[in-house]
């Protein structure tokens, strides 16, 4: 089905991703996978070419795309070459880029954004812990103000604790982090504090070895004693859930999209080894069972997408809902998933081998029902907006 959310300037936009991509991520991708780590180069030339800072004002070295299309065709470029690298990119120009565009305050605009826009500040965002990722509200990393020792009128804030499974962690410079402010107060006691990796008292732990997803340098980060002024705190004290509750959408319609893009690729790719590949005289694809089977995963990736495309329509017009975001991103990873499973079925032994593409992709693809929210919780969304 034709597509119809795209206009020509996101297709010249497409142009632009792909013949970067093409250039400096699809040449690398084994080192990628040997190091588990996107390199530092690739960054600062994405962040040269202007594609770390879409959604970033012009003042501080974006490009202030202003529509959100445009992150979801560097998202669909990026998933097409790489789950990992999508993923990387993903949370610093997607995730983390609204918090410091919409909370940070100006002093904090000016330290940070022009490095998040050149690729010289890469970022992350620490709300999971060991204790637990779903249960937001429970974390127990703590910020304590010391009244004994103060930089300004409030005295610093003694931060202690650990976040796991982060994203960009062992590379990452700045993290947007969920931290406990008021012990009592629940969901309503936390704050998102910007913590620097040169800060005293932070470190970091080994690269996580991963089942997929290994070119992504997931990470433990620990906090021991780190103390910040009120300078570093993003947004307001105690909002920090309802500012993570606001942009998970955003979060969650990025993934699906990228969920999609992956899947989709792989499926192409899927097609055409049907073709070239002969059993019993034939081209596998020609097999009833074979060409049904892959009549149904195009059918289910194009209206899986058409749900999606309508979900980046809505939120470029601002008016994407949390419950729409998490539909689409529990279904797409369905979706992608049982995808990519028939795909390897289909490639026969050599699916199953490390060194294609398929096989890496249907293991990459495993952790899109866990993360941004795993696939239980958002049907819990779901369940409780129907009045459950
Ligand atoms: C590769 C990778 C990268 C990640 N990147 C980041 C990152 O950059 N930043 C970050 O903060 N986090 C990140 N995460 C963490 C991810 O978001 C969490 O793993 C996820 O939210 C689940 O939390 P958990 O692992 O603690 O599982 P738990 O919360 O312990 O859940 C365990 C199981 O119980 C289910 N469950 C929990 N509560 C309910 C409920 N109420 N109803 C039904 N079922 C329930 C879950 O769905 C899951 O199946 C990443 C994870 C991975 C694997």
């Amino acid at each position: 089905m034709k597509r119809t959310i795209y206009n020509e300037d996101h297709e010249a936009f497409r142009a632009s991703c792909k013949a970067f991509l093409d250039k400096n991520a699809t040449p690398n991708l084994e080192e990628h996978l040997e190091n588990k780590a996107i390199p530092r180069e690739f960054w600062l030339e994405a962040g040269k070419q202007g594609f770390l800072g879409l959604e970033i004002p012009e003042e501080y070295g974006g490009s202030a795309a202003g529509d959100y299309r445009f992150n979801a065709v560097w998202a669909e470029e990026l998933s097409k070459v790489n789950a990992a690298l999508s993923s990387c990119v993903g949370i610093h120009a997607d995730i983390v880029a609204p918090y410091l565009v919409d909370l940070a305050t100006e002093e904090q605009k000016k330290r940070w954004l022009p490095g998040f826009c050149a690729g010289e500040i890469i970022t992350a965002i620490g709300m999971t812990e060991p204790g637990g990722g779903s249960d937001l509200a429970a974390i127990k990393t703590t910020a304590v103000r010391d009244p004994s020792t103060s930089s300004g009128q409030a005295g610093d804030w003694v931060i202690n604790g650990s976040k796991t499974f982060i994203t960009n962690g062992y590379s990452a410079d700045l993290i947007v982090t969920a931290v406990r402010t008021s012990p009592e107060k629940g969901s309503r006691g936390i704050t998102l504090f910007g913590i620097e990796a040169s800060d005293e008292g932070f470190s970091r732990g080994r690269k996580l070895d991963k089942v997929g997803q290994t070119e992504s340098d997931t990470a433990e980060i620990f906090f021991e004693n780190i103390r910040l002024g009120d300078d570093r705190i993003i947004g307001e004290v105690d909002k920090g859930f309802i500012s993570m509750m606001e942009r998970l959408p955003q979060e969650r319609l990025g993934a699906a999209v990228s969920n999609i893009a992956h899947a989709k690729q792989i499926l192409e790719e899927t097609i055409q080894y049907a073709k070239d590949r002969q059993a019993f005289g034939q081209p596998i694809g020609k097999f009833q069972h074979n060409k049904f089977l892959m009549a149904e995963l195009v059918t289910k990736i194009e209206v899986a997408e058409a749900y999606v495309d309508k979900g980046v329509d809505a939120h470029s017009r601002g008016e994407l809902t949390a419950i729409d975001a998490a539909k689409a991103k529990w279904w797409s990873a369905e979706i992608q998933n049982d995808v990519l499973d028939h795909c390897v079925q289909l490639y026969g032994g050599y699916g199953f081998m490390n060194e294609y593409r398929v096989a890496r992709a249907w293991r990459d693809a495993r952790v899109t029902k866990i993360w941004a929210g795993s696939n239980e919780i958002m049907k819990e969304l779901i369940g409780r907006d129907l009045g459950f």
